[in-house]
C-alpha cells in the first residue's frame, strides 16, 4: 500500500543564506540537522525579491506578471499615483493548498503573507500580514476564538516596526514569534493535516531594524551597541522553536525550510526622482526646499516623461500619451526611452562606489504575462546594496543616507534559503534552485501533479 506522505514547510521571511548556512550553522543544531540530512542551498527569489509578491509566487508557482502583483503597492489605474495595496484578494491563482484541497488533502497554513482576507480551504488557515486583531483572520472563522484563548498575544505582524524603540521592538518580536510557534505546535499535534506551512515574518523585521548593529560595513553601524547580537540570538530562538516542531512531526513527513528573499547590508539610498529631475525627465512645478516624497500635485505633467516610486527597488513609470491623463511620451518612443534609461542607469555612480550601477528590469521581458498595470521598468541599484528613495527637493544630490520610509539597515537580497529533507532525497548542496521550484516540489512530494502553468522544476529528483 502506498504511504501517504506529509509535508511541513517552515517559511522564514528574509532568512539569509550567508547567516543560516555559513555564519551560524554550528550554533543552530536543528537547522543544521536538516541541512546535513537534506538538500540545501541558496534559492533565487523572483523579480522583485520582495515579500509581496514573493510568497505568492512561491505558493502558486507563477510569476509576478501572471499574478498581476508587482509589489505591495500597485497601480490601480494609469491616473498617476492611484495605487492599491495588494492583499490576499488580489491573488486569484490557486495556491498549493487550493490544489491540495481539490485533491482531498488537508492543509494548515499559518502566517503566509497575502492570505488576508481569508479564503476557504480544506483545513485551517491563520492569515499573515495585514491581518489585524479585530479582523476575521482565520478559516474557519471560529478558529480565531480557540487561537486567542490559547495564545492571547497572537498577532500577524508588528505594525510600524521601524518606528519602535529597539527594546520595545525586541520584546514585541519575541512575544509574537513565541505565540505563533506555540500555536503552530498545538495545531501540528491536534489538528489533522497533510500539508503544514508556517511563515514567521519576525526575521524580516529584525533584519531591517537591527542589521546595522551587527554589520560593521554599514554606514549606520554603531560600535559597542547592546544590540550587536540581536539578530544572532533571534536565529537561535527560531532554532529552538524549529526543534520543538520537529519533535512533533508525524511519520513519513518531509520538511522544507524556505525564505522569500535574503538580506544584505544597505549602503544608502539613490534618490531616483531627483535623478530623473537632474536628467530632465521629471519636471516639478515648484521644487521643495527640503527633501520630500514626490506627490502627484508637485509634478508638471505637461513636461514630465518619467517618474518613479521608491522602496527596496525603484518602480519607474512613463507618462505615455493616450495612456496617462496628461501623457506626453508617444507610445512609439517607449522602447527607445527604455533603452536610453537602461544605458544611463547602468553608468550610475553613487558616493564613489564602483559597484553602485543601476540594473534595469523590463517586466515585458521578465514575465510571461503582465496582468494589471506593471511598472514600465524596475531598477536595482548596486544589486540591491542601495534602496531607492522617492524624495525630491533640497539639494540635487542623488546619494543619501536619509531613508524616506523610516530607518533601515538592511536591504533585500536576491537569494533566500531552501532546505529540503525527505525520504529518498540525497543530502547535498542545492544548485540553481529558484522560488518557482517550491510549489511543484511540494505537490510532487504529496503525490500531486504540478499545475501545467508552473514554471519551476521538482527539486530532489
Ligand atoms: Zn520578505
Amino acid at each position: 500500500m502506498a504511504i501517504d506522505r506529509k509535508m511541513f514547510v517552515l517559511g522564514l521571511d528574509c532568512a539569509a543564506p550567508q547567516l543560516l548556512f555559513e555564519q551560524w550553522k554550528e550554533e543552530l543544531p536543528h537547522f543544521a540537522s536538516l541541512m546535513d540530512g537534506g538538500l540545501y542551498g541558496p534559492m533565487r527569489s523572483c523579480d522583485p525579491p520582495i515579500t509581496v509578491p514573493a510568497w505568492s509566487v512561491m505558493t502558486t508557482g507563477l510569476d509576478p506578471g501572471e499574478l498581476g502583483v508587482y509589489g505591495f503597492h500597485n497601480r490601480a489605474s494609469h491616473n498617476y499615483f492611484d495605487l492599491f495595496v495588494a492583499n490576499g484578494s488580489h491573488i486569484r491563482a490557486p495556491r498549493i493548498w487550493d490544489i491540495l484541497s481539490e485533491a482531498g488533502k488537508q492543509s494548515i497554513v499559518i502566517g503566509v503573507p497575502q492570505t488576508f482576507p481569508v479564503k476557504a480551504l480544506r483545513g485551517y488557515l491563520v492569515a499573515g500580514l495585514l491581518a489585524r486583531g479585530g479582523d476575521n483572520f482565520t478559516w474557519p472563522a471560529g478558529l480565531k476564538q480557540t487561537l486567542l484563548k490559547y495564545v492571547p498575544d497572537y498577532r500577524a505582524d508588528i505594525e510600524d516596526f521601524r518606528h519602535l524603540s529597539p527594546d520595545r521592538l525586541l520584546r514585541a518580536l519575541y512575544t509574537m514569534t513565541a505565540a505563533r510557534f506555540k500555536w503552530a505546535e498545538r495545531m501540528m499535534k491536534y489538528y489533522p493535516w497533510d500539508f503544514f506551512m508556517l511563515v514567521e515574518i519576525g526575521l524580516d523585521r529584525i533584519h531591517h531594524a537591527f542589521w546595522h548593529y551587527m554589520a560593521e560595513e554599514s554606514p549606520y553601524h554603531q560600535k559597542e551597541s547592546p544590540y550587536k547580537h540581536a539578530i544572532r540570538k533571534y536565529y537561535l530562538f527560531l532554532d529552538k522553536g524549529l526543534g520543538r516542531l520537529l519533535q512533533n512531526l508525524p511519520e513519513h513527513c518531509d520538511v522544507m525550510v524556505v525564505s522569500d528573499h535574503g538580506a544584505k547590508t544597505m549602503k544608502g539610498l539613490m534618490r531616483i526622482n531627483q535623478w530623473l529631475i537632474n536628467e530632465g525627465y521629471l519636471v516639478l512645478k515648484t521644487v521643495p526646499d527640503s527633501p520630500q516624497r514626490l506627490t502627484a500635485s508637485m509634478v508638471d505633467w505637461t513636461k514630465t516623461k518619467v517618474w518613479a516610486d521608491g522602496g527596496y527597488y525603484a518602480r519607474i513609470y512613463f507618462n505615455v500619451w493616450g495612456r496617462e491623463p496628461e501623457g506626453i511620451v508617444p507610445s512609439s518612443s517607449v522602447t527607445a526611452l527604455k533603452a536610453e534609461l537602461r544605458e544611463k542607469l547602468a553608468l550610475l555612480a553613487l558616493n564613489g562606489d564602483n559597484g553602485a550601477n543601476g540594473r534595469v528590469i523590463d517586466p515585458g521581458e521578465s514575465y510571461r504575462e503582465q496582468k494589471g498595470i506593471a511598472p514600465d521598468l524596475m531598477l536595482y541599484v548596486g544589486e540591491l546594496s542601495y534602496r531607492a528613495s522617492a524624495s525630491v527637493g533640497g539639494k540635487e544630490n542623488i546619494f543619501t543616507l536619509e531613508n524616506d520610509t523610516g530607518p533601515d539597515g538592511a536591504n533585500h537580497d536576491f537569494e533566500g534559503v531552501c532546505i529540503l529533507k525527505g525520504q529518498g532525497i540525497a543530502p547535498g548542496k542545492l544548485r540553481g534552485g529558484t522560488i518557482y521550484d517550491v510549489a511543484p516540489t511540494i505537490l510532487a512530494r504529496l503525490g500531486q501533479a504540478a499545475d501545467e502553468g508552473m514554471k519551476g522544476r521538482v527539486l530532489g529528483t
